[in-house]
């Protein structure tokens, strides 16, 4: 493409190409749509990626992505701090929050065991986990990872390490559709899980 199109044109267009799921093609796409929008939608764009690195942080206790650290559901006084909900990615704890089932703290991995994909405990938020569970006040970790087999084994890991500290370990209940995504489950199904939930 290069002396035929401007190069902030092949720019963007490279851009949006590492993106996860756009190909070439959507790239294209895309940029010719912004292309023909007018010039404060790009702008708007523009500010909302500069701001999204600038004006977010990683909550230093539960690792989600707030504003500010600690998050305001870790500053929260009256959730329970008795019980933590692991989940693998910011967007698992607003599918939970959604539900209005859970008072109590999340702790983000950010990911799940992928031997495929060099993803070993290291890359995750694992010790930190760890570290929480150790906690006196922690009663209960609840390992809401994905029902995939990444979350599957994430969670039996997890179960594993934490096992000696002799704090309550559960798991979703079953009937959450397998291979799924927490973050595309309904409310309704989600909330089942988590009443559901079982000892493991
Ligand atoms: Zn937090």
């Amino acid at each position: 493409m290069a002396g035929v199109l401007p190069e902030p044109v092949t720019r963007l267009i490279e851009a949006f190409g590492q993106l996860p799921g756009i190909g070439p093609k959507t790239a294209a796409r895309l940029t010719f749509y912004l292309l023909r929008r007018p010039a404060d939608q790009c702008e708007a764009l523009a500010s909302a990626l500069q701001d999204l690195k600038e004006k977010t942080v990683v909550c230093a206790s539960c690792f989600n992505i707030a504003d500010a650290s600690p998050c305001p559901l870790c500053r929260d006084e009256g959730r329970d701090k008795g019980i933590l909900c692991v989940v693998e990615e910011p967007l698992d704890v607003l599918a939970i929050e959604r539900t209005g089932e859970f008072h109590g703290l999340y702790h983000v991995l950010h990911g799940a065991l992928s031997p495929v994909e060099g993803i070993g405990p290291e890359e995750l938020r694992i010790g930190e986990l760890a570290s929480r569970a150790r906690e006196g006040h922690v009663r209960e970790v609840l390992l809401a990872t994905n029902p995939t087999l990444e979350g599957e084994a994430t969670a039996t890991y997890i179960a594993r390490l934490l096992r000696p500290l002799g704090v309550r370990l559960t798991r979703l209940a079953r009937g959450l559709p397998v291979g799924g995504d927490l973050e595309y489950t309904d409310a309704v199904t989600l909330s089942r899980a988590l009443e559901g939930r079982q000892d493991i």
